[in-house]
């Protein structure tokens, strides 16, 4: 069985100090609780910040992941970052079209598919993430658009789709402290895995996370879901007790 995967978003957050603490103390923890049970461990952090979490994080298990990639390989794109960058500092994992992207940077559906690609090619897992705002969802529109925004994701990316982990991230429980059902997520990340299915004979390779006000109270009951295979964490992720929680309900 897969491992779970819990990253966690700090999104614009940080600072030298804050980031040593915090992972000081989510280090601490992980090297005392478990008994042998496993996830996985991602911390997605600021590109300023990059070079120090490798340094802190080198050889603890928690890997490193950036909040966005450039589609493009190299050149005149001011403020951009390319994967080879990110390869410099050892990057697992780039979340591409989280919905802060797709609302204040406009990112579309083809370019959240180059990003991946790209990603990919370069040897790094995207997080693909997809989800429905609320009136999306009260129009009855939620399958709809998340199968649009991973089909566009599918297209560009062929036999390689299973290589990548998908973030189910519903728009209307991001940031609010109102989470989706357990059966809710369960409903919408079955629905991805038959599109993965029908996509790739590898489809039980790809992790299906669910992300949005995911805490040290809902974590569990959300990951015991059969298609849940872990967490993208975003506001719980900045507080070590709390990250700790989720990633000891994640560990078998
Ligand atoms: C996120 O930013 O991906 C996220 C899920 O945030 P939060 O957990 O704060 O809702």
């Amino acid at each position: 069985m897969k491992q779970k995967l819990i990253a966690g978003n700090w999104k614009m957050n940080g600072s030298l100090a804050a980031n040593a603490a915090l992972l000081g103390g989510i280090q601490h923890g992980l090297a005392q609780a478990f008994n042998g049970r496993k996830a996985q461990v991602a911390v997605c952090v600021p590109a300023a910040y990059l070079s120090q979490v490798q340094q802190i994080t080198q050889g603890s298990g928690i890997e490193l992941g950036s909040q966005d990639v450039s589609a493009q390989e190299q050149g005149a794109y001011t403020g951009e970052i390319s994967c080879a960058m990110l390869k410099d500092f050892g990057v697992r994992y780039a979340i591409v079209g989280h919905s802060e992207r797709r609302q204040y940077h406009a990112e579309t559906d083809a370019l959240v598919a180059a990003k991946a690609q790209r990603a990919l090619a370069a040897g790094i897992t995207p997080i693909v993430c997809v989800g429905e705002t609320l009136a999306e969802r009260e129009a009855g529109k939620t399958e709809e658009v998340v199968k649009r925004q991973l089909a566009a994701v599918i297209h560009a990316n062929g036999h390689c789709i299973s290589e990548i982990v998908v973030a189910y991230e519903p728009v209307w429980a991001i940031g609010t402290g109102k989470t989706a059902t357990p059966e809710q997520a369960q409903a919408v990340h079955a629905v991805l895995r038959a599109q993965l299915k029908a996509a790739t004979e590898h489809s039980d390779r790809v992790q299906i996370l669910y992300g949005g006000s995911m805490n040290a109270a809902n974590a569990a009951e959300l990951l015991a879901q059969a298609d849940i295979d872990g967490g993208l964490i975003g506001g719980a992720a900045l507080k070590s007790a709390d990250f700790l929680t989720i990633i000891a309900a994640a560990a078998r």
